[in-house]
């Protein structure tokens, strides 16, 4: 029984194929291994034809369930469940409508009509899971929804191109073929490696192609003289991510932590750069690519590399504040393969520093797949690094899967098995309780 004054129906952590649910005529005192899942029942129907009870979630059309279990006067529907996203409600091999779409915060609402003027209505929210059902938060009377504070920093993409003469060691101005997509004033890289110079430039003149004021051999390189044709890295006036790359990593995260009844806090702040959208300019340390440690180690993390402290330093002061960088490329900084990777996060964890900003970020790259920023997130809240254990379809698995099968990486613990495996037990009440005050 759900008392929709005081509790709410919380989206399933199962994977929802697991045929958990039971058939389509699930017998009366069937129970599901789910507890997340949940029937209708109707006692003492208005007469003993078919029995049927109507679901309807936010906006979308109602859903019609039959009540074909019956026990003397008392009638249920199969099984039910709410779940994420619609890989889940069209998931092959289950019946039709046993896995319904919701977002945290949606009204379900009830209905048994009988007959003209006589219908059985209850509204119940959808949020925190039934394990935590009437718990002592401050949020209660909002049905306690935990929400998730992100700000949002886009970097821009690294444009490439070639010097178009060449420089001495001292010339303050450098050409190059055209600098109609290079950002009005900031870094480049010139020349590659350990014999890079980066340079720092006031301005742009676009009908020659330069870059004016130059300031040679800045952030610990050496002014050198070039070749015409050596390599030049730039902070171009593309961003690595667009508004709506990110509007689909924040529903990917929605969807996620659904089942942990935490929802994005909105609105989000995006920082895309100045006019135009054309993404921060790149900090000289991230122009090549943002390298990060490639060991995750407690207690003796590395401190952070040249590419986190230029991030570190950009961050807000904010406590309980999540930030997620989007750079195009990434990579660990022991790779001489520079292979891209995915995300990387700091959580309070591995801060062997004093300084708060240097914990609670995290960056992604233009590799990142469909999961991999709730993954990151996971790390967060979590405050921990990945764990032997993890289910295949975890969120928090190592290997993020790039889809939102039903059997992709995208449950949050408790699993149903979790405590055979010995992790995610907890993980849905440890994430509930950090995501609006952050590890520290
Ligand atoms: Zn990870």
């Amino acid at each position: 029984m759900v008392d929709p004054a005081s509790q709410a129906l919380s989206v399933s952590n199962h994977v929802s194929t697991d045929g958990s649910l039971g058939p389509e005529v699930a017998a009366f005192d069937a129970v599901s291994s789910d507890r997340d899942a949940f029937r209708f029942e109707v006692e003492n129907p208005v007469s003993d034809d078919p029995v049927s009870v109507a679901l309807t979630i936010a906006d979308r059309l109602p859903i019609l369930y039959n009540l074909d279990a019956r026990s003397g006067n008392r009638y249920r529907s199969h099984f039910l469940r709410l779940v994420g996203d619609g890989e889940d409600v069209s998931a092959l091999g289950v019946l039709n409508q046993q896995n319904v779409l919701a977002q945290i915060g949606d009204d379900v609402i009830i209905r048994y009509e009988p007959g003209t003027g006589c219908a059985d209505r209850h509204r119940i929210r959808v949020c925190r899971p039934a394990s935590e059902q009437n718990n002592d938060h401050p949020n209660q009377s909002r049905h306690d929804v935990r929400y998730l504070p992100l700000r949002i920093t886009v970097f821009s993409r690294p444009g490439r191109a070639t010097l178009a003469s060449a420089v001495s060691d001292s010339d303050q101005t450098l050409r190059l073929p055209s600098v109609a997509d290079i950002q009005p004033s900031g870094h480049v890289l010139i020349g590659s490696g350990d014999g890079g110079e980066l340079v720092h430039y006031a301005g742009t003149n676009a009908g020659a192609g330069e870059l004016t004021g130059c300031i040679r051999g800045v952030a610990g390189t050496a002014p050198i003289a070039h070749a015409a044709g050596a390599p030049v890295v730039y902070s171009s006036t593309t961003p690595s991510a667009s508004k709506t790359d990110i509007e689909a990593d924040l529903t990917s995260v929605n969807e996620r932590f659904a089942q942990s009844g935490i929802k994005v806090r909105r609105p989000v702040t995006i920082d895309l750069g100045g006019a135009g959208s054309s993404g921060r300019v790149l900090p000289p340390a991230v122009l090549a690519g943002y390298r990060f440690p490639s060991v995750f180690d407690v207690p003796n993390q590395e401190p952070p590399t040249d590419s986190e402290q230029a991030v570190i330093a950009l961050r807000s002061l904010e406590p309980n504040l999540i930030e997620i960088f989007y750079v195009d490329h990434m990579y660990k900084i022991d790779d001489s393969a520079q292979a891209p990777q995915h995300g990387y996060s700091r959580p309070a964890l591995i801060n062997n520093s004093a300084d708060p900003r240097a914990q609670n970020f995290a960056v992604v790259s233009s590799a990142r797949k469909v999961l991999t920023v709730a993954h990151e997130i996971m790390h967060l809240l979590l405050n921990d690094g990945h764990r032997v254990g993890d289910p295949r379809t975890a969120l928090f698995n190592e290997s993020t899967t790039d889809s939102k099968a039903p059997d992709s990486t995208k449950r949050i613990g408790p699993y149903p098995d979790a405590t055979a495996a010995g992790v995610g037990v907890f993980d849905t009440s440890k994430i509930r309780a950090s995501a609006e005050t952050l590890p520290g």
